[in-house]
Protein backbone atom coordinates (compact mmCIF):
# COMPACT_ATOMS: atom_id res chain seq x y z
CA UNK A 1 0.00 0.00 0.00
CA UNK A 2 2.89 2.67 0.55
CA UNK A 3 2.53 3.03 -3.88
CA UNK A 4 -0.46 5.32 -3.00
CA UNK A 5 1.61 8.06 -1.02
CA UNK A 6 2.69 9.55 -4.13
CA UNK A 7 -0.90 10.12 -5.35
CA UNK A 8 -1.55 12.62 -2.47
CA UNK A 9 0.06 15.80 -3.20
CA UNK A 10 0.13 16.59 0.61
CA UNK A 11 2.50 13.98 1.36
CA UNK A 12 5.03 15.34 -1.09
CA UNK A 13 4.64 18.93 1.01
CA UNK A 14 6.54 19.84 3.67
CA UNK A 15 5.67 22.42 6.77
CA UNK A 16 7.97 24.34 8.30
CA UNK A 17 10.61 22.38 6.72
CA UNK A 18 9.78 18.76 8.08
CA UNK A 19 7.60 16.18 6.67
CA UNK A 20 3.84 15.54 7.43
CA UNK A 21 2.58 12.68 9.91
CA UNK A 22 -0.80 12.96 9.11
CA UNK A 23 -2.39 10.63 12.35
CA UNK A 24 -5.55 11.71 12.19
CA UNK A 25 -7.65 10.10 9.38
CA UNK A 26 -10.74 9.57 11.49
CA UNK A 27 -11.47 12.98 11.36
CA UNK A 28 -10.98 13.23 7.61
CA UNK A 29 -8.77 11.65 5.13
CA UNK A 30 -6.45 13.31 2.83
CA UNK A 31 -7.53 13.40 -1.11
CA UNK A 32 -5.49 11.72 -3.72
CA UNK A 33 -4.98 13.65 -6.70
CA UNK A 34 -7.58 11.65 -8.89
CA UNK A 35 -10.10 13.25 -6.71
CA UNK A 36 -8.87 16.61 -6.83
CA UNK A 37 -8.74 16.16 -10.69
CA UNK A 38 -12.03 15.53 -10.87
CA UNK A 39 -13.60 18.31 -8.82
CA UNK A 40 -11.58 20.62 -11.01
CA UNK A 41 -12.48 18.69 -14.14
CA UNK A 42 -15.81 19.51 -13.48
CA UNK A 43 -15.04 23.44 -12.39
CA UNK A 44 -12.75 23.89 -15.12
CA UNK A 45 -14.53 22.55 -17.87
CA UNK A 46 -18.47 21.96 -17.39
CA UNK A 47 -19.32 23.83 -14.50
CA UNK A 48 -23.25 24.00 -15.19
CA UNK A 49 -26.18 23.20 -12.86
CA UNK A 50 -27.52 19.74 -13.24
CA UNK A 51 -31.09 18.39 -14.64
CA UNK A 52 -32.04 22.41 -15.77
CA UNK A 53 -29.80 23.22 -19.19
CA UNK A 54 -30.89 21.87 -22.77
CA UNK A 55 -27.02 22.47 -23.69
CA UNK A 56 -24.07 20.57 -23.55
CA UNK A 57 -21.93 21.54 -20.70
CA UNK A 58 -25.05 21.10 -18.28
CA UNK A 59 -25.67 17.66 -20.16
CA UNK A 60 -22.33 16.57 -18.93
CA UNK A 61 -22.82 17.93 -15.86
CA UNK A 62 -25.92 16.17 -15.38
CA UNK A 63 -24.95 12.65 -16.54
CA UNK A 64 -21.52 12.76 -14.05
CA UNK A 65 -23.53 13.22 -11.75
CA UNK A 66 -25.90 10.74 -11.76
CA UNK A 67 -23.15 8.31 -12.59
CA UNK A 68 -21.11 9.01 -9.38
CA UNK A 69 -24.85 8.43 -7.46
CA UNK A 70 -24.41 4.66 -9.59
CA UNK A 71 -20.93 3.83 -8.43
CA UNK A 72 -21.64 4.59 -5.23
CA UNK A 73 -24.73 2.83 -4.82
CA UNK A 74 -22.67 0.04 -6.49
CA UNK A 75 -19.69 0.39 -3.62
CA UNK A 76 -22.09 -0.12 -1.28
CA UNK A 77 -24.25 -2.89 -2.81
CA UNK A 78 -27.53 -0.80 -2.83
CA UNK A 79 -30.24 -2.70 -5.33
CA UNK A 80 -30.85 1.00 -7.14
CA UNK A 81 -29.48 4.14 -7.42
CA UNK A 82 -32.50 5.84 -6.15
CA UNK A 83 -31.85 4.30 -2.67
CA UNK A 84 -29.03 6.63 -2.59
CA UNK A 85 -29.83 10.41 -1.49
CA UNK A 86 -26.75 12.76 -1.07
CA UNK A 87 -26.34 14.92 1.73
CA UNK A 88 -23.46 16.98 3.37
CA UNK A 89 -22.70 14.39 5.65
CA UNK A 90 -23.25 11.71 7.99
CA UNK A 91 -24.60 14.05 10.25
CA UNK A 92 -27.44 15.31 7.71
CA UNK A 93 -28.06 12.07 6.81
CA UNK A 94 -29.14 11.11 10.45
CA UNK A 95 -31.17 14.52 11.16
CA UNK A 96 -32.96 14.04 8.08
CA UNK A 97 -34.32 10.28 9.46
CA UNK A 98 -34.83 11.86 12.26
CA UNK A 99 -37.11 14.52 11.00
CA UNK A 100 -38.67 12.58 7.83
CA UNK A 101 -39.04 9.36 9.33
CA UNK A 102 -38.61 9.66 13.39
CA UNK A 103 -40.91 12.25 13.93
CA UNK A 104 -43.56 11.07 11.72
CA UNK A 105 -44.01 7.39 12.76
CA UNK A 106 -42.37 7.23 16.08
CA UNK A 107 -44.73 7.61 19.28
CA UNK A 108 -44.75 7.91 23.17
CA UNK A 109 -44.99 4.14 23.73
CA UNK A 110 -42.22 3.47 21.72
CA UNK A 111 -38.49 2.48 22.02
CA UNK A 112 -35.87 3.39 20.24
CA UNK A 113 -32.14 1.29 21.10
CA UNK A 114 -29.05 3.07 20.66
CA UNK A 115 -25.10 2.24 21.60
CA UNK A 116 -22.75 3.76 24.30
CA UNK A 117 -19.89 4.10 21.74
CA UNK A 118 -22.41 6.43 19.20
CA UNK A 119 -21.07 9.71 17.52
CA UNK A 120 -22.99 12.34 18.71
CA UNK A 121 -24.49 12.68 15.26
CA UNK A 122 -26.22 8.86 16.13
CA UNK A 123 -27.03 9.54 19.64
CA UNK A 124 -28.82 13.12 20.46
CA UNK A 125 -31.50 13.12 17.47
CA UNK A 126 -32.80 9.78 19.32
CA UNK A 127 -31.92 11.53 22.70
CA UNK A 128 -34.05 13.88 22.06
CA UNK A 129 -36.98 12.22 20.96
CA UNK A 130 -37.42 11.35 24.43
CA UNK A 131 -37.38 15.05 25.04
CA UNK A 132 -40.23 15.63 22.29
CA UNK A 133 -41.97 13.13 21.90
CA UNK A 134 -41.56 10.67 25.37
CA UNK A 135 -39.80 7.82 23.68
CA UNK A 136 -37.69 5.44 25.85
CA UNK A 137 -34.25 5.41 24.89
CA UNK A 138 -32.14 2.46 25.72
CA UNK A 139 -28.33 2.38 25.50
CA UNK A 140 -26.57 -0.58 25.01
CA UNK A 141 -23.32 -0.50 26.34
CA UNK A 142 -20.43 -2.66 26.11
CA UNK A 143 -17.62 -4.82 28.01
CA UNK A 144 -14.33 -4.13 29.59
CA UNK A 145 -12.78 -4.58 26.24
CA UNK A 146 -15.14 -2.15 24.32
CA UNK A 147 -17.41 -4.85 22.42
CA UNK A 148 -21.20 -5.30 22.11
CA UNK A 149 -22.27 -8.52 23.89
CA UNK A 150 -24.81 -9.66 21.53
CA UNK A 151 -26.71 -11.70 24.28
CA UNK A 152 -27.82 -8.50 25.53
CA UNK A 153 -30.61 -7.96 22.51
CA UNK A 154 -32.82 -9.97 23.66
CA UNK A 155 -33.77 -7.98 26.81
CA UNK A 156 -32.59 -4.65 24.52
CA UNK A 157 -35.07 -5.48 21.48
CA UNK A 158 -38.82 -5.79 22.18
CA UNK A 159 -41.86 -5.02 20.34
CA UNK A 160 -41.63 -1.72 21.10
CA UNK A 161 -38.51 -0.97 19.63
CA UNK A 162 -38.97 1.21 16.29
CA UNK A 163 -35.21 1.67 15.72
CA UNK A 164 -31.72 0.30 16.74
CA UNK A 165 -28.91 3.08 15.64
CA UNK A 166 -25.54 1.91 15.32
CA UNK A 167 -22.21 2.36 14.57
CA UNK A 168 -20.42 -0.27 12.81
CA UNK A 169 -17.11 1.30 14.04
CA UNK A 170 -16.20 3.10 17.11
CA UNK A 171 -14.70 5.83 16.30
CA UNK A 172 -13.01 5.87 19.68
CA UNK A 173 -12.74 2.17 20.53
CA UNK A 174 -12.02 1.22 16.91
CA UNK A 175 -14.54 -1.98 18.22
CA UNK A 176 -15.93 -3.26 14.69
CA UNK A 177 -19.51 -4.36 15.58
CA UNK A 178 -20.32 -7.31 13.77
CA UNK A 179 -23.19 -5.38 11.86
CA UNK A 180 -24.73 -8.64 9.78
CA UNK A 181 -24.98 -10.74 12.75
CA UNK A 182 -26.58 -7.76 15.07
CA UNK A 183 -29.34 -7.27 12.05
CA UNK A 184 -29.96 -11.26 11.93
CA UNK A 185 -30.68 -11.20 15.54
CA UNK A 186 -32.32 -7.77 15.70
CA UNK A 187 -35.27 -8.79 13.17
CA UNK A 188 -35.70 -12.47 14.78
CA UNK A 189 -36.55 -10.81 17.84
CA UNK A 190 -38.57 -8.41 15.88
CA UNK A 191 -38.66 -8.25 12.36
CA UNK A 192 -40.08 -4.37 11.96
CA UNK A 193 -37.54 -2.88 14.09
CA UNK A 194 -35.70 -0.86 11.51
CA UNK A 195 -31.64 -0.74 11.87
CA UNK A 196 -29.92 1.98 10.67
CA UNK A 197 -26.06 1.71 10.94
CA UNK A 198 -23.70 5.16 11.33
CA UNK A 199 -20.98 3.47 8.26
CA UNK A 200 -19.00 7.19 8.76
CA UNK A 201 -15.86 4.63 10.22
CA UNK A 202 -16.66 1.88 7.75
CA UNK A 203 -17.48 2.52 4.31
CA UNK A 204 -13.72 4.22 4.05
CA UNK A 205 -12.24 0.98 5.53
CA UNK A 206 -13.91 -2.18 4.90
CA UNK A 207 -16.30 -3.60 1.89
CA UNK A 208 -19.66 -2.92 2.59
CA UNK A 209 -23.01 -4.58 1.01
CA UNK A 210 -26.02 -3.07 2.62
CA UNK A 211 -27.98 -6.08 1.63
CA UNK A 212 -25.92 -8.62 2.83
CA UNK A 213 -25.97 -6.73 6.33
CA UNK A 214 -29.79 -6.76 5.67
CA UNK A 215 -30.08 -3.01 6.76
CA UNK A 216 -32.53 -0.20 6.66
CA UNK A 217 -30.66 3.35 6.22
CA UNK A 218 -27.08 3.83 6.38
CA UNK A 219 -25.13 6.84 6.67
CA UNK A 220 -21.80 8.02 5.61
CA UNK A 221 -19.45 11.27 4.94
CA UNK A 222 -17.49 11.72 1.44
CA UNK A 223 -14.33 13.32 3.04
CA UNK A 224 -13.76 10.10 5.63
CA UNK A 225 -13.37 8.26 2.47
CA UNK A 226 -10.47 10.08 0.54
CA UNK A 227 -13.60 12.78 -0.98
CA UNK A 228 -14.52 16.35 -0.58
CA UNK A 229 -16.13 17.41 2.61
CA UNK A 230 -19.74 19.13 2.69
CA UNK A 231 -21.02 15.85 1.17
CA UNK A 232 -22.74 12.41 2.17
CA UNK A 233 -24.51 9.74 1.36
CA UNK A 234 -27.97 8.25 2.81
CA UNK A 235 -28.92 5.15 1.56
CA UNK A 236 -32.43 3.39 2.36
CA UNK A 237 -33.88 0.58 1.74
CA UNK A 238 -36.39 2.29 -1.09
CA UNK A 239 -39.75 1.70 0.31
CA UNK A 240 -38.82 3.15 3.29
CA UNK A 241 -37.61 6.16 1.74
CA UNK A 242 -40.46 6.66 -0.45
CA UNK A 243 -43.09 6.42 2.36
CA UNK A 244 -40.80 9.15 4.20
CA UNK A 245 -42.17 12.70 3.73
CA UNK A 246 -39.86 15.56 2.09
CA UNK A 247 -36.59 17.40 4.41
CA UNK A 248 -35.95 20.58 2.84
CA UNK A 249 -38.19 22.47 0.11
CA UNK A 250 -36.55 24.17 -2.42
CA UNK A 251 -35.95 23.53 -6.39
CA UNK A 252 -35.23 20.39 -8.20
CA UNK A 253 -37.25 18.62 -5.49
CA UNK A 254 -40.57 18.85 -7.08
CA UNK A 255 -42.60 17.75 -9.89
CA UNK A 256 -45.46 20.11 -10.40
CA UNK A 257 -46.59 23.35 -8.32
CA UNK A 258 -49.43 24.80 -8.62
CA UNK A 259 -51.77 27.66 -6.67
CA UNK A 260 -52.92 25.34 -3.98
CA UNK A 261 -50.92 22.08 -4.26
CA UNK A 262 -47.54 20.51 -4.77
CA UNK A 263 -46.35 17.31 -6.30
CA UNK A 264 -43.33 16.41 -5.14
CA UNK A 265 -40.30 14.58 -7.28
CA UNK A 266 -39.31 11.12 -6.68
CA UNK A 267 -36.39 9.61 -4.79
CA UNK A 268 -34.05 10.67 -5.11
CA UNK A 269 -34.75 14.14 -5.78
CA UNK A 270 -37.27 14.61 -3.01
CA UNK A 271 -34.83 14.46 -0.26
CA UNK A 272 -32.51 16.54 -2.86
CA UNK A 273 -33.94 19.99 -2.61
CA UNK A 274 -32.14 23.51 -4.82
CA UNK A 275 -28.54 23.30 -6.23
CA UNK A 276 -26.67 20.46 -5.24
CA UNK A 277 -22.93 19.70 -3.81
CA UNK A 278 -22.45 18.54 -7.93
CA UNK A 279 -18.44 18.43 -7.67
CA UNK A 280 -19.59 17.06 -4.14
CA UNK A 281 -20.73 13.84 -5.90
CA UNK A 282 -18.05 13.72 -9.04
CA UNK A 283 -15.18 13.71 -6.14
CA UNK A 284 -16.73 11.11 -4.02
CA UNK A 285 -17.57 8.92 -7.54
CA UNK A 286 -13.97 9.91 -8.18
CA UNK A 287 -12.95 8.38 -4.17
CA UNK A 288 -14.99 5.13 -4.74
CA UNK A 289 -13.22 4.36 -7.95
CA UNK A 290 -9.89 4.81 -6.32
CA UNK A 291 -11.16 2.68 -3.58
CA UNK A 292 -12.63 0.35 -5.60
CA UNK A 293 -9.22 0.36 -7.72
CA UNK A 294 -7.13 -0.59 -4.78
CA UNK A 295 -9.69 -3.59 -3.30
CA UNK A 296 -11.61 -3.21 0.21
CA UNK A 297 -10.17 -6.10 1.49
CA UNK A 298 -6.77 -5.01 0.28
CA UNK A 299 -7.39 -1.56 2.45
CA UNK A 300 -8.45 -3.48 5.24
CA UNK A 301 -5.91 -5.55 5.42
CA UNK A 302 -3.31 -2.51 5.36
CA UNK A 303 -5.08 -1.07 7.83
CA UNK A 304 -4.94 -4.08 10.51
CA UNK A 305 -1.32 -4.46 9.74
CA UNK A 306 -0.90 -0.49 10.59
CA UNK A 307 -2.91 -0.95 13.12
CA UNK A 308 -1.55 -4.11 14.93
CA UNK A 309 1.90 -2.70 14.52
CA UNK A 310 0.92 0.78 16.20
CA UNK A 311 -1.04 -1.31 18.96
CA UNK A 312 2.50 -3.11 19.81
CA UNK A 313 4.20 0.03 19.84
CA UNK A 314 1.99 2.34 21.93
CA UNK A 315 1.59 -0.46 24.57
CA UNK A 316 5.47 -0.53 24.56
CA UNK A 317 5.35 3.17 26.46
CA UNK A 318 5.09 2.79 30.09
CA UNK A 319 1.54 4.50 31.39
CA UNK A 320 -0.02 5.20 28.17
CA UNK A 321 -3.38 2.79 28.13
CA UNK A 322 -5.37 2.86 25.32
CA UNK A 323 -9.08 2.14 24.98
CA UNK A 324 -11.19 -0.39 23.10
CA UNK A 325 -10.36 -4.23 22.03
CA UNK A 326 -6.93 -5.72 21.69
CA UNK A 327 -6.36 -7.01 19.23
CA UNK A 328 -6.24 -4.96 15.45
CA UNK A 329 -8.73 -7.75 13.67
CA UNK A 330 -11.25 -6.59 16.34
CA UNK A 331 -11.01 -2.68 15.34
CA UNK A 332 -10.50 -0.06 12.89
CA UNK A 333 -7.68 1.96 12.31
CA UNK A 334 -7.77 4.11 15.26
CA UNK A 335 -5.92 4.13 18.93
CA UNK A 336 -7.37 6.43 21.46
CA UNK A 337 -5.64 5.98 24.35
CA UNK A 338 -4.55 7.90 27.58
CA UNK A 339 -1.17 9.16 29.17
CA UNK A 340 -1.01 9.53 33.04
CA UNK A 341 -2.27 12.22 34.25
CA UNK A 342 -0.68 14.26 30.88
CA UNK A 343 -3.86 16.57 29.38
CA UNK A 344 -4.10 15.06 25.76
CA UNK A 345 -3.92 18.99 24.62
CA UNK A 346 -0.29 19.02 25.76
CA UNK A 347 0.33 15.82 23.98
CA UNK A 348 -1.41 17.26 20.91
CA UNK A 349 1.17 20.74 20.60
CA UNK A 350 4.35 18.92 21.40
CA UNK A 351 3.53 16.44 18.51
CA UNK A 352 2.60 19.03 16.44
CA UNK A 353 6.28 20.57 17.20
CA UNK A 354 7.19 17.77 14.79
CA UNK A 355 4.10 17.58 11.76
CA UNK A 356 2.61 14.72 13.89
CA UNK A 357 -1.09 15.38 13.59
CA UNK A 358 -3.47 13.79 16.21
CA UNK A 359 -6.80 14.44 17.60
CA UNK A 360 -7.81 15.13 21.34
CA UNK A 361 -10.57 15.70 22.87
CA UNK A 362 -13.92 13.73 23.43
CA UNK A 363 -14.10 13.05 19.91
CA UNK A 364 -17.86 13.82 19.73
CA UNK A 365 -18.59 10.70 21.85
CA UNK A 366 -18.78 12.28 25.08
CA UNK A 367 -21.22 9.78 26.62
CA UNK A 368 -18.32 6.73 25.79
CA UNK A 369 -15.76 9.15 27.93
CA UNK A 370 -18.19 9.48 30.94
CA UNK A 371 -18.82 5.58 30.74
CA UNK A 372 -15.34 4.70 30.38
CA UNK A 373 -14.83 7.12 33.49
CA UNK A 374 -11.81 8.95 31.42
CA UNK A 375 -11.57 12.90 30.33
CA UNK A 376 -10.39 13.67 27.05
CA UNK A 377 -8.65 10.90 24.80
CA UNK A 378 -5.32 11.49 22.61
CA UNK A 379 -6.33 9.29 19.67
CA UNK A 380 -4.35 7.94 17.10
CA UNK A 381 -6.08 7.26 13.25
CA UNK A 382 -4.62 5.29 10.16
CA UNK A 383 -5.66 5.16 6.73
CA UNK A 384 -4.24 3.64 3.28
CA UNK A 385 -1.40 6.07 3.58
CA UNK A 386 -0.06 5.12 6.96
CA UNK A 387 3.17 3.79 7.31
CA UNK A 388 5.02 2.39 9.76
CA UNK A 389 7.33 5.00 9.63
CA UNK A 390 4.80 7.36 11.00
CA UNK A 391 3.93 5.14 14.28
CA UNK A 392 7.94 5.34 14.58
CA UNK A 393 7.58 8.98 14.38
CA UNK A 394 4.38 9.20 16.64
CA UNK A 395 6.05 6.70 19.12
CA UNK A 396 9.84 9.05 19.69
CA UNK A 397 7.11 11.76 19.96
CA UNK A 398 5.46 10.45 22.75
CA UNK A 399 8.56 9.90 24.05
CA UNK A 400 9.42 13.29 23.81
CA UNK A 401 6.47 14.43 25.63
CA UNK A 402 7.23 11.89 28.63
CA UNK A 403 10.73 13.43 28.78
CA UNK A 404 8.80 17.36 28.77
CA UNK A 405 5.87 16.88 30.70
CA UNK A 406 6.70 13.66 32.89
N1 LIG B 1 -20.28 9.07 12.93
C1 LIG B 1 -19.02 8.68 13.16
C2 LIG B 1 -18.76 7.29 13.66
C3 LIG B 1 -17.97 9.57 12.93
O1 LIG B 1 -16.72 9.18 13.17
C4 LIG B 1 -18.26 10.87 12.45
C5 LIG B 1 -17.15 11.88 12.20
N2 LIG B 1 -16.16 11.90 13.17
C6 LIG B 1 -19.58 11.22 12.21
C7 LIG B 1 -20.56 10.29 12.46
C8 LIG B 1 -19.96 12.57 11.69
O2 LIG B 1 -19.50 12.74 10.40
P1 LIG B 1 -19.62 14.15 9.66
O3 LIG B 1 -18.95 15.15 10.56
O4 LIG B 1 -18.87 13.96 8.40
O5 LIG B 1 -21.07 14.43 9.46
Amino acid sequence: MRLVRKDFPILNRHIDGKPLIYLDSTATSLKPQMVLDAMDGYYASYSANVFRGIYKISERATSCYESARERIARFIGAKKKDEIIFTRGTDESISLLYYSWALPHVKADDTIVTTIMEHHSNFVPWQQLTKSKGVTLKIWTTDANGELNLKDLDSLITRKTKLLALTAVSNVLGTVNPIQKIIGIVKKLNPACLVLVDAAQAAPHMAIDVQAWGADFIAFSSHKMLGPTGFGVLWGRRELLEDMPVFNFGGDMIKEVHRDSTVFADLPHKFEAGTPHIAGAIGLGAAVDYLSGLGMDAVREHEIEITSYALGKLSEIRGLSIVGPREAICRGGVIAFTMGGLHPHDIAQILDEDNICIRVGFHCAQPLHEYLSIGATARASFYIYTQKTDIDALVLGLHRVKKLLG
